[in-house]
């Protein structure tokens, strides 16, 4: 008996424990994690955040943030979100109003509608699904049909905005029905009331100088493909002359002097040949006079599904590149030329502005169908580019519709688009759900089943979760110097200070 009455005295803690007082504010809800070895990071319902000594999380849970002692934190703590001094903050309408905000970019649904134009090209690119040069044109191309009933469901979309971006293989073998869709997308677009941007997406080399008018006229943007310099383009891109970057480079010219230099982008395509040579890539877009540069990672379609430790291997790679090729960017801005990394900029705006970002790739709910839908040239719809991408490997679990046989309900609140949903709000993902980077990241069902088996994923294997956590964390890294803070403002704000 008495043993125990020891035992149990032994489990008081020292005095000063209990001279301690205990704060009795309310704890409001907010996620953490450490982001270095001295520093962790705080973030609330709407990503403001704080960066705090690691430590910090605890004592705000266990309420030992004292109102005297640590004024400045407490304060800060009270008016970012993070605790309340009421059960229910009197201010509660301010972050109802900031997260509406935030996620307004769901408030007019679908924007862009991808016009897969025709599956023929030219190209022989060795990481493509869809080259086929010599194909038969009515074969591959989107028939006048099939272009008529996808105006006819993106005239049927809420949005006012809506983007019509014409892909292919290569768009520009079939300009004819590009000329076509246009005509016939801008008339019904009076009787609609839509305000409608076009998109080319073109590897340049089929561009001729009578096709520039058109593109001038009706005011459409090239989105083209620059992979780095000539020696690592033509190796990414094959065509028989191997002449891929040349035509590129001549298009780029051609389009800037006819169209303005806004009106063309280039995308860059990261393979294994990327992988080694960052520095070389920025400076051929620096050379090229870009202002942009957007490090996309190696896609997983088609070369490495279901193999988790390849996957885990080439994401590895990846964010080697994606650093090196990053710091030589800041470099070049703090020499004085303004360039800024198009991926981190999504997320910074994110992180330190209150507005909306509904960028396809990123977002909770997820872009696909929300934001996105694909027209095939055959005619079937998908969610998204990468679920065509699948359905070019023969798996169409994330094919919606056919033109001309789907009504819209039955494609954007179908039971595919039902299923999809259930997978698409990183808000309720395992893992996401608890993460500090959530209001920062998103949710990709189909990268999720391409890479994982199913739609839901699973975070600690998985590719999606395992670049953007390193990302997020990097910038935050390289937001503690402020300098490097400097130059991310002025990529949000797209302009040098
Ligand atoms: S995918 Fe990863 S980084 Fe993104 S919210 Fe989920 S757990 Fe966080």
């Amino acid at each position: 008996m008495v043993s125990v009455i020891q035992k149990k005295n032994r489990k008081f803690k020292e005095i000063d424990y209990y001279k301690n007082e205990v704060s009795n504010y309310f704890l409001l809800p907010f996620r953490f994690q450490k982001i270095n070895f001295q520093k962790e990071i705080l973030v609330n319902e709407v990503g403001d955040f704080l960066i705090v000594p690691i430590g910090t999380a605890e004592k705000i849970i266990l309420k030992k943030i004292s109102k005297i002692d640590d004024e400045e934190l407490y304060f800060d703590l009270i008016s970012n979100f993070f605790i309340s001094e009421d059960p229910i903050p009197i201010l509660l309408n301010v972050l109802e109003a900031r997260y509406r905000t935030k996620k307004s970019f769901l408030e007019h649904f679908t924007a862009l509608h991808i016009f897969v134009i025709s599956l023929r090209c030219e190209h022989t690119c060795h990481y493509c699904q869809v080259s086929r040069v010599t194909e038969n044109k009515d074969q591959f191309d989107m028939s006048l049909y099939n272009i008529d009933e996808g105006i006819k469901i993106m005239m049927q979309s809420p949005n006012p905005y809506i983007t019509m971006e014409f892909q292919g293989g290569e768009a520009l073998l079939a300009f004819n029905n590009i000329e076509y869709a246009v005509k016939r997308a801008k008339e019904e677009a009076i009787l609609h009331q839509k305000n409608i941007t076009f998109v080319i997406c073109t590897n340049l080399a089929p561009l001729s100088d009578d096709m520039l008018p058109f593109i001038k006229e009706h005011n459409i943007m090239i989105s083209s493909s620059l992979d780095g310099p000539a020696f690592i383009h033509n190796q990414n891109r094959h065509r028989p002359q191997r002449n891929s970057y040349e035509l590129t480079i001549q298009g780029l010219e051609k389009c800037r002097e006819a169209l303005g230099e806004d009106n063309i982008s280039a995308l860059l395509t990261t393979t294994n040949l990327s992988l080694d040579y960052p520095g070389e890539i920025v400076d051929e877009y620096v050379q090229q006079g870009f202002r942009n540069i957007f490090l996309r990672p190696i896609s997983p379609y088609g070369f490495a599904t279901y193999n988790e430790k390849k996957n885990k291997y080439q994401t590895e790679k990846f964010l080697n590149f994606y650093k090196t090729a990053f710091d030589r960017i800041i470099d070049y801005n703090k020499k004085g030329y303004y360039i800024r990394e198009d991926y981190a900029t999504v997320i910074l705006k994110k992180i330190l502005t209150p507005f909306p970002v509904g960028y396809v790739d990123l977002q909770s709910p997820a872009g696909m169908i929300n934001n996105v839908i694909v027209f095939n040239y055959d005619g079937k719809i998908y969610a998204s580019d990468e679920a065509r991408m699948l359905a070019e490997m023969n798996d169409f679990t994330f094919q919606l519709g056919v033109l001309g046989q789907s009504s819209y309900n039955d494609i954007f609140y179908g039971e595919k688009a039902m299923d999809i949903a259930e997978n698409w709000t990183n808000e309720s993902l395992a893992g996401c759900s608890e993460c500090a980077f959530q209001a920062y990241c998103g949710a990709d069902p189909v990268l999720n089943y391409a890479t994982q088996g199913n739609m839901y994923g699973y975070r600690p294997t998985n590719v999606f979760c395992q670049k953007n956590m390193e990302i997020i964390r990097y910038l935050f890294n390289l937001m503690e110097d402020e300098s490097i803070e400097k130059i991310f403002r002025s990529w949000i704000t797209g302009h040098s200070e």
